[in-house]
């Protein structure tokens, strides 16, 4: 597949800001999943993202090899990784534990999430976990500050979720907001959306937001909606109705080549309204495949930065690649 399009920004800092881009990844679970990720890395890495994040279970069932895959990212190629950690089900102790370990890796971003609740009743998080997604972003930012003297070349950065459809346990979307709100008080420097199927929820969660005094960056979270399965997947997943329009047409398709293109194009339209909405960058979920992520970013043609692409670490010794528009 030739690379994706990429304008590289030319025009000075004072006009129009390049657009963000990252892409999320999970954990492999076993030697197969690995190597498709691994091939997936390399075509992501080509495109010289601002970040790659890494998801983590909640409880942390899946930490070693979250770690794993950060570390490796880290020394071997050039991407800088956004570690996703879940307070539910761990303590303060256990989480200062982490993030502590993250840092020593080297990691300088964290998206702080609370993790979704076991769906048995009967597993309850154990007593003493932490109970809100804040509790871990003021966690993250005392072991920082404990360590402030080892930061002094740049700070964690702090992510958090936002809902463009109201969180299934909220109030609501005025709740969402004041969450919202809270999280960048406590020390949260930008957050990414859960998915969306229409661009209007993306526009109304900026409104409401702005009106209430969230003026951090808030990054439209999209996937490609490449098949009828994954897409009520999903929606069983997050608890947010997928359209009923993409439902249709992804149900008419001819054949998996057909779906694709229907869905590689809803998901271009939507980043698109979102990008027209004032967006400042684009997360893609790319469930760890390439072809779907580079297809929506060929024709997206995001206005980039025009910088050297950093060499891989594993590249080691090899003249550093330019990004290629
Ligand atoms: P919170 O902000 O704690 O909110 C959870 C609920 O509690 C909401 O209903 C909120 O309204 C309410 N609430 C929050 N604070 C307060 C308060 N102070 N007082 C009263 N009510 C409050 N899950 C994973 O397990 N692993 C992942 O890697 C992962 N990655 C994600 C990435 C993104 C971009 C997104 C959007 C979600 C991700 N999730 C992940 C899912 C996430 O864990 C769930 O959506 C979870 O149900 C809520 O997480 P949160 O961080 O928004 O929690």
């Amino acid at each position: 597949m030739s690379p994706p399009s990429l304008l590289q920004a030319t025009a000075p800092a004072t006009h129009t800001a390049p657009t963000a881009l990252s892409y999320e990844l999970f954990p492999p679970k076993n030697a197969v999943a690995e190597a498709t990720l691994w091939a997936t890395i390399r075509e992501l890495e080509s495109t010289n993202p601002d970040y790659v994040s890494v998801t983590y279970g909640a409880n942390g069932s899946n930490r070693d090899t979250a770690v794993e895959l950060l570390n490796r990212l880290l020394t071997e190629t050039s991407l800088l990784p956004l570690a996703h950690l879940t307070c539910v089900g761990n303590t303060a102790d256990e989480l200062a534990g982490i993030i502590s370990e993250l840092l020593d890796h080297g990691v300088r971003g964290i998206l702080a999430l609370r993790g979704d609740l076991p769906q048995d009743a009967a597993a309850q998080p154990r007593t003493g976990s932490l109970p809100h997604a804040q509790d871990l972003i003021e966690l993250i930012r005392r072991v920082e500050q404990r360590r402030s003297a080892l930061l002094c070349a740049g700070k964690v950065a702090i992510g958090v979720a936002a809902y463009p459809a109201q969180h299934p346990e909220s109030p609501s979307v005025e709740h969402d907001v004041e969450v919202l709100l809270a999280k960048q008080r406590s020390g949260a420097d930008f957050a990414i959306t859960q998915v969306f199927f229409h661009a209007d929820q993306y526009k109304d969660l900026v409104t409401r937001a702005r009106r209430a005094g969230v003026s951090i960056p808030i990054i439209p979270g999209v996937m490609p909606f490449t098949s009828l399965r994954r897409v009520r997947r999903l929606g069983e997943l997050t608890g947010v109705a997928p359209s009923d329009s993409l439902l249709d047409a992804l149900g008419r398709a001819d054949d998996a080549a057909d779906s694709r293109r229907i869905g590689v194009a809803a998901t271009v339209g939507l980043a698109r309204a979102a990008l027209d909405a004032g967006a400042p960058g684009i997360h893609l979920y790319t469930f760890n495949e390439h072809a779907a992520a580079l297809e929506v970013l060929d024709k997206l043609q995001l206005l980039r930065p025009g910088r050297p692409a950093v060499a891989s670490r594993s590249s080691a010794g090899k003249p550093p690649r330019l990004v290629t528009a």
